[in-house]
């Protein structure tokens, strides 16, 4: 018999390590890891090339209009089997972490037309299961009925502090005081917005990582996910 492939949704608040987790645990599993956040980080690449930001304002009329012609993607870097995220079919990943593209992206991502294109986006790619996906309405609106949800959340500090250590490792310029500021508004448009909210789903386990290891809180996830297969194939 063959496992049945399971949908597992890992919401929470910005940089709590979620992608991080949702990668090793899509590698150990044999699933697909789909980052949405790339996703929404790609649009707000391709307003802030296209000049449509003018100061923090942004002309919405015209990304609406050029939306339907905005191509993200996915391909998976051969070497290291890591999916790297497109746009418009050239790979962006270097663009889209650091601070210019996070200190607009949130209202990028509030924006109805927007949440509709990606969501619907995301539906189809986890259409047959066998994936992990995070970002923040995961398990409340793109997959309400995955099998497994994770809500995970730290405090604001130890999460500006790792993305702190995150892109000096890269060379990427930015301030610990900034990046907390970021984390804060961040975390504030994501809970306020009119449309799927950053919000923990009730079915959701609780995961706080503020003070665990990543050894400890992968054996965690790990163990949580093989009995909840286990309880599907048992179904
Ligand atoms: O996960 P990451 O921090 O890269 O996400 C960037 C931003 O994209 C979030 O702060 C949030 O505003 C938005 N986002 C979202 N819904 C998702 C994933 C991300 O609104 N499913």
């Amino acid at each position: 018999m063959t496992d049945k492939k399971i949908t597992i949704a890992i919401d929470g608040h910005s940089s709590c390590g979620k992608s991080t987790m949702a990668k090793w645990l899509a590698k150990q599993l044999g699933y697909i890891y789909v980052d949405t956040g790339a996703m929404y980080r790609a649009v707000t690449l391709f307003a802030l090339r296209k000049g449509l930001f003018h100061d923090d304002t942004l002309d919405t009329n015209a990304l609406e209009s050029l939306m339907p012609s905005i191509a993200v993607g996915f391909v998976v870097q051969p070497t290291t089997g890591v999916p790297q995220t497109t746009l418009q079919g050239e790979v962006v990943e270097e663009y889209i972490r650091g601070m210019e593209v996070s200190s607009k992206v949130s209202q990028v991502a509030a924006l109805p037309f927007v949440r509709r294109a990606m969501t619907q986006q995301q539906q189809r790619m986890g259409a047959d299961g066998g994936v992990v996906m995070d970002g923040r309405d995961i398990g409340t609106a793109v997959f309400p009925d995955a099998e497994l949800k994770v809500f995970v959340t730290a405090s604001a500090e130890v999460r500006a502090q790792r993305r702190y250590a995150e892109l000096q490792e890269r060379g990427q310029a930015a301030t610990y005081e900034d990046i907390l500021q970021n984390v804060q508004e961040r975390d504030y448009i994501d809970s306020h917005r009119d449309i799927a909210p950053l919000r923990q789903a009730e079915d959701a386990l609780l995961l706080d990582n503020s003070h665990l290891t990543i050894e400890a809180q992968n054996k965690w996830l790990l163990s949580q996910a093989t009995q909840c297969i286990e309880a599907q194939n048992e179904k």
